[in-house]
């Protein structure tokens, strides 16, 4: 018999299987994502069948086949049931599953794309905290792992770091103020006789302040462990989720089953 391992995860899915099994789908630290076979987890007295539930968290161990992992045993730390008692959380809960499935690979290092889950779906439990704030910082940090991310951190123009201040929808590039006046002035001499052309939003331009940038970079760059713990006043939170909103809509091409179910 092959060699036993040991996997820390996430169950991401799971569909039965035969009548005794279920393939479940994990999101785990060693391998990454992971399509296994738990084995016997559809008898009412295994004990995997708890473990094979969508947003149990655990240490799984298994053994490899010739062309399966199958996994035998598992000690479940979170199952995160409070989640299901909600529907709206649940559904919420359901397409970060689904994002997290849809970007992890197999064999590859996705330590950071699991920890960023388990803090969102604690966060998700988390009353103080709106459901669609966590969306949204989600959202965005998974693009910032995914290494692609609008480039918030300095002008696309002169590199500086300071008075960002225009976000370049088209681009997801952000400009200066001091490229942006130069920018102005080029294209007024270039089309003077142009009545409409001083109008910014048409190139996808929109002004961001420093309160609003710097939430941006924060989501996209603080330490897991203080994703979820900072407060915005309403306005600003609106109008952070908006931005992400935005970003997604237009960058994001793919469409997530379960985002349909979301209000
Ligand atoms: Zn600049």
């Amino acid at each position: 018999m092959a060699d036993k391992f040991f996997m820390h995860g996430m169950v991401l899915s799971s569909v039965p299987i035969g009548e005794n099994d279920r393939r479940v789908v994990l999101l785990t630290q060693e391998r990454g994502k992971v399509s296994a076979f738990f084995r016997g987890a559809r008898r009412a007295k295994s004990e995997l069948s708890a473990a094979s539930n969508a947003f149990t968290f655990g240490m799984f161990e298994g053994f490899e086949g010739r062309n399966s992992i199958t996994v035998v045993g598992a000690e479940i730390s979170q199952s995160f049931d409070e989640i299901t008692r909600d529907l709206e959380k649940v559904y919420m809960g359901y397409y970060f599953l689904e994002v997290a499935d849809y970007y992890a690979q197999e064999n590859l290092d996705e330590t950071e794309r699991l920890n960023l889950l388990y803090i969102t779906i604690k966060a998700l439990n988390n009353s103080a905290i709106p459901d669609e704030l966590v969306r949204r910082i989600y959202e965005l940090r998974t693009m910032g792992i995914n290494g692609e991310y609008p480039n918030v951190f300095s002008c696309a123009e002169c590199e500086e770091s300071d008075h960002l201040r225009f976000y370049d929808r088209e681009n997801c590039i952000m400009i200066c103020e001091e490229c942006m006046k130069k920018i102005s002035e080029k294209n007024s001499n270039k089309s003077s006789n142009n009545k409409n052309n001083n109008n910014s939003n048409k190139n996808g331009l929109i002004s961001i302040n420093d309160d609003l940038l710097y939430v941006i970079q924060y989501v996209i760059s603080a330490p897991l462990n203080k994703l979820y713990s900072f407060k915005l006043e309403s306005n600003l939170q609106n109008r952070f989720i908006d931005f992400v909103q935005d970003y997604i809509q237009k960058n994001v091409m793919h469409i997530f089953k379960t985002e349909k179910f979301l209000i």
